[in-house]
């Protein structure tokens, strides 16, 4: 069988092939010369699937895509404190070019306009690193979220450099409130450099999903940057990302995004999937036509905002039932998917007021497939009080979903590998797998 989401992403191409309104940018002349047709989409999750339709590797200019990695990068080599008091989080709602600054610090708003994409790039690296050294430090760093090495096309950033009296403007006036410590002409130099990088749909879905997959590329395996620096980006990307029009885009699509002038589009679902588009004529804000109404359909489509409230909490505990009588009944609170805090209380809560009249109780974690660090803790608490309550507890784990489980003072857990195994005779084994249990009785029996 052939996968269903090429094809997916083949007819959504097609509805937005005809609408060729807007414009390639053009104050950027190498820009100009795009083929305004181009069109790709790119979905990669991740666990390093790929999957693609139309001009997915084709090269373009990653533009201001590059700022959020860029700002994941200055995170990491100066820590937070230090970019965090020369860069604000604080959406501007102007255009991504705007002259403007923080009236009293000078501070520029946030990192996804231009000012502060500027300071950040001059945070990249150790402080005093040569500014040749820091541009190589920023392609380098970019090449690790794509997994594979990038390179500068030296015609766009030439010919972005011969226009960039906008942005010299701004450097010049950042480096007057001593926010850039350098010669701006410098730093503005090597923001360009870092802007005409070249990626194709592909790459930027990979860069995507390693902010999706916690800062770790899905591909290559290697760490890229942490789970903090991961967390901050993607909040300024959320409130950031779209410019002037980032309050519609949080409300239409809700997916923490990042657009660039030569029509690369990226979207990051933390924990599910980077998403990539490609298409070169632009809105007035500066995104891409096409690239927003894809965004806006697979949003809709899929229910990827993320604000959509998830069913899991809800569905954590499949079960509360007995097996066996008697002396030999054990308690058994099957819980399913994956557990957060959400998830947890619901047990807990369970545990608190259908208080286990049996004294042995059992946790079945045979269809869990994650346990989160707040879970963890919570569920060895709910072990921990069951026990100091008099009861015999056991985890059934056969998977070690949570490995070393140690309830602490006073707790103790038995982990077995099913419910039959050391908790009740083999005979009053748990229900099938896969199976909702229907309460009460003893299978079997
Ligand atoms: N290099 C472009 C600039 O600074 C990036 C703008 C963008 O992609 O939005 O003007």
């Amino acid at each position: 069988m052939q996968s269903v989401i090429p094809d997916y992403l083949a007819e959504a191409l097609g509805d937005v092939e005809s609408d060729t309104s807007g414009e390639p940018a053009d104050y950027i002349p190498e820009l100009a010369t795009a083929d305004p047709e181009l069109l790709g989409a790119v979905f990669a999750t991740v666990d390093g699937e790929v999957y693609g339709a139309g001009d997915i590797d084709t090269e373009f200019t990653i533009q201001s895509i590059s700022k959020p990695f860029v700002y994941a990068l200055a995170l990491t080599d100066r820590g937070f404190d230090p970019v965090l008091a020369k860069v604000g989080v604080e959406p501007s709602g102007e255009a991504f070019n705007r002259i403007s600054l923080e009236s009293d610090t000078g501070r520029p708003f946030n990192p996804m306009i231009n000012a502060g994409a500027i300071t950040t790039h001059s945070l990249a690296g150790p402080a005093g690193m040569d500014p040749q050294e820091r541009v190589e430090r920023v392609v380098r760093g970019l090449s690790a979220f794509a997994g594979r090495g990038l390179r500068v096309d030296e015609r766009v950033c030439v010919s972005e450099m011969e226009h960039a009296h906008r942005n010299l403007a701004i450097a010049y006036m950042l480096r007057g409130y001593d926010i850039l410590i350098e010669d701006p002409r410098v730093v503005v130099e090597g923001y360009t450099r870092q802007c005409s990088v070249l990626v194709t749909a592909r790459d930027l879905a990979m860069m995507a999903a390693t902010l999706a997959h916690r800062g770790v590329n899905p591909l290559s395996g290697e760490r890229v940057v942490s789970e903090p620096v991961v967390r901050q980006v993607l909040s300024v990307m959320s409130t950031c990302g779209m410019y002037d029009a980032a309050g519609d885009w949080a409300t239409q699509v809700g997916i923490p995004a990042k657009s660039g002038v030569a029509g690369g589009l990226i979207g990051a679902l933390p924990g599910q999937i980077g998403i990539a588009t490609f298409s070169p004529r632009l809105d007035p804000h500066g995104n891409s036509v096409r690239g927003v109404s894809l965004f806006e359909r697979f949003s809709s489509d899929m229910g990827l905002h993320v604000m959509e409230v998830p069913a899991a909490a809800r569905a954590t505990l499949r079960s509360n039932h007995v097996v066996g009588s008697g002396p030999d009944a054990v308690r058994v609170l099957q819980l399913q998917g994956g557990i957060g805090f959400a998830g947890a209380e619901r047990v807990v809560r369970e545990a608190v007021t259908t208080a286990p009249t049996e004294t042995r109780v059992a946790l079945d974690l045979t269809m869990v497939y994650v346990v989160d660090d707040v879970a963890r803790r919570m569920l060895l608490e709910v072990v921990r009080r069951l026990t100091l309550d008099g009861h015999q507890v056991y985890l059934v784990d056969p998977d070690a979903i949570m490995p070393d489980p140690d309830p602490g003072d006073g707790g103790r857990v038995t982990v077995v590998s099913e419910v039959g195994q050391g908790v009740v005779p083999p005979r009053e084994a748990a229900p099938r797998r896969g199976r909702p249990e229907e309460g009460g009785g003893v299978p079997g029996s």
